[in-house]
């Protein structure tokens, strides 16, 4: 039986890579990466030599087969996506399952993730929450904005820097002025922002900016809560 290790990696700054996340790529055989370029400068910068191979969510199916055969054969490898948690809107999650499947040991080595690090900056309830990750571009996106719109409970959302003020135009079509979001942009990060208020003044707001960068978490209070 062999280990298969999620070893979450920063999302932003490099002093968040833990000890234990280098002790474990430092001692397994070999490392799964979403990009082996990005990753190479990470692991270079902590002088982790390991072999890599890459493990992206194209080619994550085929690959999961390569990866239960190095784990079949006595391997222990882990797995790292761009930055953040592998397996939260990164590969990760099928490796994880044909792992199990396969009888062997899937731990993690928790760390920095955008969705986590976002709802606690925003000060909007975070007893229950909704992962929503990335909507659908097309198909299905209007339907998930109305069930957002109507939920209870806050729901954290991955929204890319040019599509944001697009969504809060569409989404405020479905709820009120003064649902309560917060903008959390760059995370950890030399420009880092964590803005709050209401949809209706905010979307005005990030409107008049000449442009948006960056990466950016999107939180939604649920439709009854108000401050
Ligand atoms: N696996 C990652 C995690 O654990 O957070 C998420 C990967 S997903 C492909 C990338 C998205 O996460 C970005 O488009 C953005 O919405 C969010 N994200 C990642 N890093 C961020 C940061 N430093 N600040 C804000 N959002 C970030």
């Amino acid at each position: 039986m062999s280990t298969l290790f999620l070893v979450a990696t920063p999302i932003g700054n490099l002093s968040d890579f833990s000890p234990r996340a280098v002790d474990v790529l430092n001692s397994v055989d070999k490392i799964a990466c979403e990009d082996t370029r990005t990753s190479g400068k990470l692991l270079q910068h902590f002088s982790i030599d390991k072999p890599k191979f890459s493990f992206h969510l194209h080619n994550e199916h085929h690959k999961v087969e390569h990866l239960i055969n190095l784990l079949n054969a006595g391997e222990n490898i882990a797995i790292i996506s761009d930055a953040g948690m592998p397996g939260i809107s990164d590969p990760g999650f099928l490796a994880a399952r044909a792992a199990h499947q396969n009888g062997h040991t899937v731990t993690t080595i928790p760390g920095p993730d955008a969705a986590t690090t976002a709802i606690a900056a925003s000060g909007l309830p975070s007893d229950r929450y909704m992962f929503e990750g990335f909507l659908p571009p097309k198909k299905g996106r209007q339907t998930r904005m109305m069930e957002i719109a109507d939920s209870e409970v806050t729901t954290v959302i991955y929204v890319s820097p040019h599509k944001l003020v697009r969504f809060l135009d569409r989404f405020s079509q479905f709820c009120e002025p003064t649902r309560w979001i917060c903008i959390a942009r760059e995370l950890t990060k030399k420009f880092e922002e964590v803005e709050r208020g209401q949809i209706g003044e905010m979307a005005e707001r990030w409107k008049k900016r000449d442009s948006i960068k960056g990466e950016i978490v999107l939180i939604i209070a649920g439709k009854n809560y108000s401050e």
